[in-house]
């Protein structure tokens, strides 16, 4: 399964799960990947479920190893993140989405709020924050423009340490969401303890919402929970219009899937969605 060169995406998933060589030769290439800028990221629109006016949009990785087909990030983000490397991939994706908002306000755009993905060993290293102050310094945006997401399960793997990174987050005067919630083990203690600014209704409590009377009665949980607690709240693949119409009965604030766009490259993103004012 070695062709040099001529690698197709079922490389990367299925013979590098098995062998711990061929996991290696994956960090390597990824390693390799970071540095001859192989990767890219793509935007997914963030709507407002009320009447569809475009919010923000979530950064979202790929691999474009060249002359090949684009590799999705489940295929090497698990292996960025054992390998440690996923520190400066995720740095570079944060300068790269802020670079990108900078741009289409510079060019007049109402792009609204950029979401980026912290994972886990991204929160372990304290100098995140660092890495975040420096990236604003660089763009010169407001704080407030990007939005970090943070799992709910990584928070509960750091305990008391997330307490302090995402105090120093909050006070950097980023915004805060939980991503993939609902999938964690957690109490809800933490969304107070956190001031956590919004909550993303996992993708798995969606899909069934019209047919499945638990995953509504959850969705409507969440979406309740939020709106007492003053948390924003958006609901993450939504791919038909009667998930968007319960949705929109449930008072969902925003969402995001694939009825709208899926994600897409800079340039279709902005084509599609923004305009000058
Ligand atoms: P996520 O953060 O939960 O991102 C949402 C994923 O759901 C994206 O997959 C998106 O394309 C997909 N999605 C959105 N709408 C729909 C829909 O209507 N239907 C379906 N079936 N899927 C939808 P993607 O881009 O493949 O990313 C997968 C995961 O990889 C992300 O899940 C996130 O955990 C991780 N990831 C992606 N980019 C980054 C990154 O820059 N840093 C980190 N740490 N993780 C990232
Ligand atoms: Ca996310
Ligand atoms: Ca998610
Ligand atoms: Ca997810």
């Amino acid at each position: 399964a070695k062709a040099k060169g001529r690698n197709t995406y079922g490389f990367y998933t299925e013979d590098l799960t098995r062998s711990a060589s061929a996991r290696l030769e994956l960090e390597t290439r990824l390693r390799r990947a970071l540095d001859n800028g192989e990767f890219v990221v793509h935007y997914q629109p963030v709507l407002r479920v009320a009447d569809g006016a475009l919010l923000g949009a979530e950064a979202l990785v790929r691999w474009q190893p060249p002359g090949e087909e684009m590799v999705p990030p489940g295929a090497f983000i698990p292996i960025a993140e054992e390998t440690g490397l996923i520190v400066p991939l995720g740095e570079w994706v944060l300068r790269e989405a802020c670079a990108q908002l900078r741009d289409w306000l510079a060019a007049g755009y109402r792009p609204g709020v950029m979401a980026v993905n912290l994972s886990v060993e991204q929160i372990r290293r304290q100098d995140v924050v660092c890495t975040l102050r420096s990236v604003l310094a660089d763009t010169g945006l407001d704080a407030a423009q990007v939005e970090l997401e943070i799992t709910e399960s990584s928070l509960m793997e750091q305990g008391g340490q997330a307490t302090e990174l995402l105090r120093d987050l909050k006070a950097a005067g980023v915004r805060l969401a939980i991503d993939d919630f609902g999938t964690g083990y957690s109490s809800l203690s933490y969304l107070k303890r956190f001031a956590i600014d919004k909550l993303k209704i996992d993708r798995s409590f969606i899909q069934d919402i019209a047919d499945d009377r638990n995953d509504l009665a959850i969705a409507a949980a969440v979406v309740a929970m939020a709106r007492a607690l003053e948390i924003a709240v958006q609901a993450e693949g939504v791919e038909q219009p009667a998930q968007l119409e319960l949705l929109r009965e449930l008072g969902c604030g925003s969402y995001q899937g694939f009825l709208c766009s899926r994600p897409l490259p800079a340039a279709a993103f902005a084509a599609r969605f923004l305009s000058a004012r």
